[in-house]
């Protein structure tokens, strides 16, 4: 009898917070609820929609850019498990920008996608966040210079498995893709390489893992355009990599 209560009192509470995160899941039947990012560059809207449209295990609703920037506060990571950032805007403002390290310091799931590395190219913050920075001015950070990076479509890269281990990258072996170098770019020594690349013209660095505040964060180099959305690891690779971020790999 003497546990009786406790018992009681015990399972009332895990009922409750059953209840309390299952009307989120039932919601989205279980499945990982992504808001994505895009505007500040063109894309191929159509087959990267469908991208995510054949993910699975995912729900998403778009948030344009900087026109949806206000959704990135607190209380975001009630609605949506991962922010998916394809964005390559130009800045969002300085309190926007505040409520999004406030989001980021109580904790969601981030995967930021091949020219987000350029976004936000005044914010010094965002390169702190995702662990990575493509210079557009040539800038001095953490004392080293760093001139202007380049891009170039339609090269081909072989791409190696840095970690073999890793959730996100396990069983995957090398691979060839067709898709745009970046280099040289900025990244942090924080960063956890997941794949690198040989490519004269691109950073060494093509995806990582990353952790800001309380959150997760994947970033994945590749993606400029159909040909590399194409390749079968690329949704392999995106999808784990979500999963991974909303903390369920
Ligand atoms: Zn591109």
């Amino acid at each position: 009898m003497k546990c009786a209560l406790p018992l009681l009192l015990l399972t009332g509470l895990v009922w409750n917070s059953l209840l309390a995160t299952g009307s989120d899941k039932q919601a989205s039947g279980g499945k990982i609820r992504v808001l994505l990012t895009y505007g500040g560059h063109g894309f191929a809207q159509e087959p990267f929609f469908a991208l995510f449209d054949a993910l699975p295990d995912v729900v998403y609703t778009k948030a344009p850019l900087p026109e949806a920037a206000d959704r990135l506060r607190p209380g975001l990571e009630k609605e949506f498990d991962v922010i998916v950032m394809y964005d390559m805007v130009r800045g969002i403002s300085a309190e926007q920008q505040k409520s999004f390290v406030e989001l980021l310091n109580i904790g969601i799931g981030v995967v930021s996608l091949h020219h987000n590395l350029a976004a936000h190219r005044e914010w010094d913050e965002f390169r702190k966040i995702i662990g990575g920075k493509f210079i557009l001015e040539d800038c001095l950070i953490d004392g080293k210079r760093y001139p202007k990076s380049a891009a170039i479509h339609g090269q081909t890269l072989n791409i190696h498995v840095a970690d073999k281990e890793h959730p996100i990258t396990r069983g995957l072996t090398d691979f060839q893709i067709e898709d745009e170098v970046y280099g040289p770019f900025y990244t942090s020594p924080e960063i956890h390489v997941l794949l690198t690349t040989d490519h004269p013209q691109n950073n060494p660095e093509v995806a990582w893992t990353h952790q800001y505040g309380k959150s997760r964060v994947f970033y994945f180099m590749l993606g400029h355009g159909p040909k590399a959305w194409s390749h079968p690891n690329y949704s392999l690779i995106l999808a784990r990599g979500i999963r991974w971020a909303a903390g369920r790999l």
